[in-house]
């Protein structure tokens, strides 16, 4: 069975004692669903909120990381350094990073190597543009990004990769995909890893949705058979609605 996983991408969002009142308001909540649940606050917090929640089953992740193993890259963060402050999960790719710091399907396939090579697990987020899909380009575009930044792993690896599909029309607009919409590109993604990978890789990687997850729409669309579960942004700054999201799965 695929792991459920709802995650968190706080972004650049909560300072040091914000962060330390949104994981307290975290721990206060009870989790009814069996899922694997996630926390990306911005790096400066990320001790502190490692720290605050050794004793819980909320995972503390990171929202980025650079290629480079280390050296002149000056603002930049590695995979060992998360390490050491054991952060063992890391996203990648996601569209804001894309859009506003130019990342590229090349410097992902390079930050997923890293990673993986750092013994991390990665949180790989892709998704077609509005124009892309209004020409009907979605899956055409989906695939490339799939094939670009992931196809020279071996399967293996993809025991360390959590796929998650977020339409970028639908980050922080408040308009999300259908849940038609959403299963038909899963189910098109777990195909493209089947014709890559096999079967047996595509039947177990997770592959969450993305895209305005509200406490009210995420039922609807964790029922569908492909959705395991949400990468979710605004609605994880706030303890009630995030874990409403967690226990709708
Ligand atoms: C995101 O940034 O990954 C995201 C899904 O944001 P939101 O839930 O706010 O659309």
């Amino acid at each position: 069975m695929r792991t459920k996983i709802v995650a968190g991408n706080w972004k650049m969002n909560m300072n040091f004692s914000e962060t330390k009142d949104l994981i307290n308001a975290l721990s206060a909540q009870s989790q009814t669903s069996d899922a694997k649940v996630m926390i990306a606050p911005t790096y400066t917090n990320l001790p502190s909120a490692v720290e605050a929640l050794e004793n819980s089953s909320i995972e503390v992740i990171a929202q980025n990381m650079h290629f480079a193993e280390n050296g002149a890259y000056t603002g930049e963060i590695s995979a060992s350094m998360l390490k050491s402050i054991d952060i063992s999960t890391v996203i990648l790719g996601h569209s804001e990073r894309r859009a506003y710091f130019n990342e590229t399907d090349a410097d992902l396939a390079k930050k997923v190597s890293q990673a993986l090579a750092n013994e991390m697990a990665v949180v790989f987020c892709f998704g077609e543009e509005l124009e892309d899909r209004k020409s009907s380009q979605e899956e055409a575009v989906v695939k490339s990004q799939l094939k670009n930044a992931l196809f020279h792993l071996e399967a293996d690896d993809f025991k360390h990769i959590v796929l998650a599909y977020e339409p970028v029309w639908a980050i922080g607009t408040g308009e999300t995909a259908s849940p038609e919409q959403a299963q038909d590109m899963h189910a098109f993604i777990r195909k493209t890893i089947a014709s890559k990978y096999g079967d047996e890789v595509a039947d177990s990687v997770s592959i969450l949705y993305g895209g305005s997850v509200k406490p009210g729409n995420a039922q609807e669309i964790f029922s569908k058979p492909d959705v395991d579960g949400g990468l979710i942004g605004g609605a994880s700054l706030k303890a009630d609605d995030f874990f409403t999201i967690v226990n709708a799965i």
